[in-house]
C-alpha cells in the first residue's frame, strides 16, 4: 500500500525511474547524511549525526524523490510545481524532529488555531547542521558562509516559527557568516547545548 498514490491525481505524468535517477538521489541523500553528522558529531550530537535523515531511505521517501531526482535543488520543490504538494515532504517532516514544520500543533486563538511549539535545543541544532550541509551539497562551488542565511532570507516563513526558535536559528546563521562554521559549532556544542 502506498503513502500517497500520486496516479488518483487528475492529469498527472509522473516520471520513470530510471537507474540514473535512483543512484543520483541515493548518492544525494548519503552526501548530505555523511555532511551532517560531521557538523553533529562537532556539536557533540552522536545519534543525531547518525540518524539523521533516516526517513529517506523509506519507500514513502526514497522512491518519488528518485522520479523527481533533480541534483540542484530538492525533489520536493519539483513536486509542489506539479501537484501542489509533495508526499514525500510531508511523510518526511511528519518523522524528522529537526524540521520546525514538525512542531506545529493546534493551539487555540491562534490564526488558524495552529501555531509552533518551542523546538528543543538540540534539533534546532541538528536544523543548523542540516542548512549547511544542504546548502553545501545543492549551492557545490558557489557555497560561501553567507549561503545558510541567505537561503533562510529567500524564503522567511517567520510565523511558523517559534519565536525561541527563530531568534537561535537567526543568530546561528548570522554566526556562521561572520565567524564560520567550526566556531559556529563549537559554541552550540559547548554554550547552546552545554555539552563537553
Ligand atoms: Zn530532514
Amino acid at each position: 500500500m502506498k503513502y500517497i498514490d500520486m496516479n488518483e491525481f487528475q492529469d498527472c505524468k509522473i516520471p520513470k525511474l530510471t537507474v540514473k535517477n535512483i543512484v543520483g538521489n541515493f548518492k544525494t541523500v548519503t552526501r548530505h547524511r555523511n555532511l551532517v553528522r560531521k557538523y553533529c558529531f562537532k556539536m557533540g550530537l552522536y545519534w543525531q549525526g547518525l540518524t539523521h535523515d533516516l526517513s529517506k531511505y523509506s519507500p514513502s521517501e526514497f522512491w518519488i524523490s528518485a522520479r523527481y531526482y533533480q541534483g540542484n535543488r530538492s525533489p520536493h520543490a519539483a513536486l509542489r510545481e506539479q501537484f501542489g504538494f509533495s508526499p514525500g515532504w510531508l511523510h518526511h517532516k511528519g518523522r524528522n524532529k529537526h524540521h520546525y514544520e514538525y512542531w506545529l500543533d493546534f493551539k487555540k486563538n491562534t490564526p488558524g488555531n495552529i501555531s509552533p511549539c518551542k523546538m528543543p535545543d538540540r534539533y534546532i541544532a541538528e536544523m543548523v547542521a542540516d542548512r549547511i550541509a544542504a546548502c553545501r551539497i545543492y549551492e557545490g562551488d558557489k557555497y560561501t558562509l553567507s549561503s545558510p542565511l541567505a537561503y533562510y532570507n529567500k524564503a522567511p516563513e517567520a510565523n511558523l516559527l517559534h519565536p525561541y526558535t527563530r531568534e537561535k536559528l537567526e543568530m546561528f546563521l548570522h554566526m556562521i557568516e561572520e565567524k564560520g562554521e567550526d566556531y559556529t559549532c563549537n559554541y552550540i556544542r559547548h554554550n547552546f547545548l552545554h555539552k563537553k
